[in-house]
């Protein structure tokens, strides 16, 4: 092998290293939900956690009373899987096998993990309810999109009874649970109408561009359930963050995060979307007028053909 060949190898071996491995990986940073490494110090613990302090489209959120609820067109398309369960230090999760599915405003994210909440993060008209479960998905291009399940206490889930029957009490590594399945489908509710704003994950490093749905009608859990998992984690919730500008999103507008010109069930083109195609036209033609005269050639059309 010459030696200009064997350092070009070497440097692109060192390339795909520093890519893979970012630094810190291998000592990740302590975080938690108490004291000076609570929910509001994230932002200062490392530069990696800046989102946590100065992200404006953070999670969870209060849902107001006005938001809007959108029908049930949320396709789920979820498979049994083996249970390979873990607590991470921060909650009780379930790695999900793949192949099941989410298809929501034309996009199609795959299930990857789903985790508990001792108290629900997100608020209703300022209310918590006992639990939330947080359903994680990615889709191809790696956009997140998180489905939350309300939690309150009432009749015994049997369909709970796979994951908190197979809690590893102490931190560790994942656990597969050999003769026993989880289906996610059964820790929906039967009413799958939704709220949807654009948040980030709810824990370090609070990334930005989650595609939230946020289920309107709650499951039960019996106050036996409910105790058995706040046994071990009874305050894994982040307080609820400002909105800022934030709306929340009806089902004719829900581009997911980050998709530009998804369509999809319900996303034909309305009434408002031909108005903003109009005066967008009729700001190119005024554009137009006036570039032409003042600089001798015609406008572009540079963020005429943003979705709203
Ligand atoms: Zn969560």
């Amino acid at each position: 092998m010459s030696k200009p060949f064997r350092n070009t190898i070497v440097l692109a071996l060192l390339f795909s290293c520093l890519v893979a491995v970012p630094v810190g990986a291998s000592d990740p940073v302590h975080w938690g939900y108490d004291g000076d490494i609570g929910p509001e110090h994230w932002g200062a613990l490392t530069p990696e956690f800046a989102a946590c302090a100065e992200g404006r489209e953070q999670s969870p959120v209060n849902i107001p009373a006005t938001a809007p609820v959108n029908p049930p067109e949320l396709r789920f398309d979820y498979r049994p899987s083996a249970i390979n369960i873990v607590n991470n230090g921060h909650s009780i999760q379930v790695n999900y096998e793949p192949g099941s599915t989410l298809e929501a405003g034309g996009a199609v994210y795959e299930l990857v993990q789903f985790h508990l909440h001792g108290l629900s993060e997100h608020t209703l008209n300022g209310a918590y309810t006992d639990m939330e479960l947080h359903l994680v998905h990615k889709d191809a291009a790696g956009h997140i999109a998180v489905v939350a399940v309300m939690i309150e206490g009432g009749a015994h889930n049997p369909s709970y009874e796979a994951v908190l029957a197979n809690m590893p009490a102490e931190e560790g590594d994942p656990l597969t649970v050999p003769g026993t399945m989880a289906n996610a489908s059964q820790l929906l509710p039967a009413e799958q109408s939704y709220y949807r704003y654009n948040g980030s994950l709810t824990t370090p490093p609070c990334t930005e561009g989650v595609a939230w749905f946020v289920l309107a009608t709650p499951v039960e859990l019996s106050t036996a359930q409910i105790a058995a998992f706040r046994s071990l984690y009874d305050h894994n919730y982040r307080p609820v963050q400002p909105l800022y500008e934030r709306t929340f999103l009806r089902s004719a507008s829900l581009p997911p995060t980050g998709l530009p010109g998804t369509g999809g069930p319900g996303a034909a083109a309305g009434p408002g979307i031909l108005l903003a195609m109009g005066l967008c036209l009729l700001a190119i033609a005024l554009g137009a007028t006036r570039q032409t005269s003042e600089r001798g050639r015609p406008a572009s059309r540079r963020g005429c053909d943003r979705r709203q």
